[in-house]
């Protein structure tokens, strides 16, 4: 049977095996468990396991679980990150509890994330999501606004902008897949030489994360390949 522990085993495995081909660190990769939809008491299998980082899209839930863990894993540190799409008025809730959000897309996000982060926490972490395969369906900048954008968010003392995050259209080649990626990652090389710190480059889920470390990704975001498949009602 397929545990937790053994799909997890198995992710760190192939982030091996395709760091070995392109002659890269595997420990420079994050892998970011994506537990959308999942219960707690997954959640904490993959804790068990030693996995501390997760993914979660939709603000009530994602809290729900940061809140349960704090009250029922105090002593284990996790680190939260918001990967869904972000309204303006969900962004208190996600900035008084995450750690990183990968889904900026406007000033106006970044600023009330900025203005309503609570002082005793660590500056938040963000990322800009860009819309690399132009899709009218996903959230994300154009690469033309990326300049603009990232100077703005340079000057919000609450936030560090770490760098990009990517959901390329879906793809099945890896040929296919990579040359997205590419693109993505010379956004991510031009960004680096103009703004300081830029060190996160989001992008790669289980159907593509080869093709994104091969790319230059350096964060990962898994969901079913740990979880199994998803089932929304
Ligand atoms: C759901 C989701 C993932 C994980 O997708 P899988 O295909 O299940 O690995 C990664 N990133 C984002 C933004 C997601 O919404």
């Amino acid at each position: 049977m397929m545990t937790i522990e053994t799909n997890l085993q198995h992710i760190h495995y192939e982030i091996t095996e395709i760091c070995r081909e392109c002659e890269r660190d595997p420990s420079n990769i994050k892998l970011i468990a994506v537990s959308k939809t999942k219960p707690c008491f997954l959640i904490e299998q993959a804790i068990d396991a030693g996995q501390t980082i997760f993914g979660e899209n939709y603000v009530q839930e994602g809290v729900e679980k940061i809140k349960y863990f704090a009250a029922h894993r105090p002593d284990t540190h996790l680190e939260w990150h918001f990967i869904g799409p972000l309204q303006s008025n969900k962004t208190r809730l996600v900035t008084e509890h995450f750690d990183w959000v990968h889904t900026v897309d406007r000033i106006k996000i970044a600023q009330r994330l900025n203005d309503q982060r609570p002082t005793f926490l660590n500056k938040l972490n963000v990322l800009i999501q860009i819309n690399i395969s132009n899709e009218l369906t996903k959230s994300g900048i154009t690469p033309e606004q990326l300049p603009q954008l990232a100077a703005q968010m340079s000057n919000l003392p609450n936030l560090v902008l770490r760098g990009l995050m990517f959901i390329p259209k879906a793809e099945n080649e890896f040929k296919k897949q990579r040359e997205t990626f590419l693109k993505a990652y010379d956004l991510y090389s031009e960004l680096q030489q103009k703004i300081a710190g830029i060190d996160t480059l989001s992008m790669g889920m289980s159907g593509d994360m080869n093709a994104a470390i091969a790319s230059g990704s350096n964060t990962i975001r898994i969901g079913s390949a740990i979880f199994g498949a998803r089932e929304y009602n």
